[in-house]
């Protein structure tokens, strides 16, 4: 990078530190961005700008949500009794793609991961404890199948049974160590129609 002038290496470096952007892609994007017109990147920089002002997390649901509480927690047409548990707001909305899914979520913020030091006080457990209420009747732990997202599965089952609610989960079907944010809809409508008690 010695040929590069300084403002344009620090908007490489920031492209970089972005999830899947390696180093050639972050070249890529700042060049890009370069060559955009001025009123373009400003747009750009808006949105990111407005994106950290206006979303937070909606006090019911841990999602990100422009108004408090979100939409889905808000809305008369979803059944508050049903609560699908997911890691990332990606896998909700995952799951409104399939238009199948007319209960309201729970977003952890990730999932156990002793390797990584995760525990359940990093994750959003106690905002999902104080949402079991007698009116509950299904949790559906709609977690990622890989090592993290089965022992989160198992860590919740374990908390969650003597509570007396009905806990399901995705039937298989989402292949081992896949993303639920990657599964098809079709896969993902299967999965939650064939969920199972846990
Ligand atoms: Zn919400």
């Amino acid at each position: 990078m010695l040929y590069i002038s300084d403002s344009l290496n620090q908007l490489i470096e920031e492209f970089s530190q972005l999830p899947g952007i390696g180093k050639k892609s972050a070249q890529r994007l700042a060049l890009y961005i370069l060559k955009l017109p001025k009123e373009d990147v400003l747009k750009i920089s808006q949105a990111l700008v407005n994106v950290k002002e206006k979303m937070r997390y909606c006090s019911v649901c841990c999602n990100f949500t422009e108004t408090d509480p979100c939409p889905i927690c808000s809305s008369t047409k979803r059944n508050t009794e049903t609560i699908c548990v997911v890691e990332e707001p990606n896998d909700v909305l995952a799951i409104e793609k399939t238009n199948e899914y007319k209960g309201v979520y729970h977003v952890l913020g990730g999932s156990l991961s002793p390797l990584e030091g995760i525990g359940p006080d990093d994750l959003k457990v106690k905002e999902l404890l104080i949402r079991i209420k007698p009116e509950i009747e299904e949790i559906i732990l709609a977690l990622n199948p890989n090592i993290e997202g089965e022992a989160t599965t198992i860590y919740l089952s374990r908390l969650l049974k003597p509570l007396g609610v009905k806990i399901t989960r995705l039937a298989r079907g989402i292949p081992i160590g896949g993303d639920l944010e990657f599964a098809d809809e079709a896969t993902l409508t299967r999965a939650l129609e064939g969920r199972v008690a846990v």
